[in-house]
């Protein structure tokens, strides 16, 4: 077995849409980046990476390249899923913890862990069961506290196939 841990941040932006674990979630900002933004699958990229040994997000998906300007990060995750499948591991469960004052992430919770249990086990009945995401402010603390942004710590960890 394996354990991987993976962690990303990125700060609010006007004018773009806010997308966590591949859900479009309702809110006036989204996040700044090179792609899509969506920094929980980024952490949860990172730790699936990092539980294999086989780099980080930033040497698989580089932000100085136009080919992910505004990429899909479900698209990565599957990518990185089918990468760590043939070195040999399959996924046996993810946790991960989104850390902002807002919004408000309870009500979305369900429908994230439904789609990143899509994405990381396709072919299991009962794979949303492997997925745990927590939501928590980081009690007005630090930039993250007073609402620039969101961060994200995940782990994971890898059986052999
Ligand atoms: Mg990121």
């Amino acid at each position: 077995m394996r354990v991987g841990f993976g962690y990303d941040s990125h700060r609010f932006e006007e004018g773009r849409k806010l997308f966590l674990g591949g859900i479009e979630i309702p809110y006036e900002k989204g996040l700044k980046g090179h792609s899509d933004a969506d920094v929980l699958i980024h952490a949860i990229i990172d730790a699936l990476l990092g539980a294999a040994a086989l780099g980080d997000i930033g040497s698989h998906f580089p932000d100085t390249d136009e080919k992910w300007r505004g990429a899909d990060s479900t698209k990565l995750l599957e990518a990185v899923v089918a990468e760590v499948r043939d070195a040999g591991w399959r996924v046996g469960n993810v946790d991960a913890t989104i850390i902002c004052e807002r919004p408000k992430l309870l009500p979305h919770i369900a429908a994230i862990r439904s789609r990143l249990a899509e994405i990381l086990f396709p072919d299991e009945v009962d794979g949303v069961s492997r997925v745990s995401v927590k939501g928590k402010t980081n009690e007005k603390m630090d930039d993250v506290g007073a609402g620039e942004g969101i961060e994200v710590h995940a782990i994971t960890l890898l059986d052999n196939l």
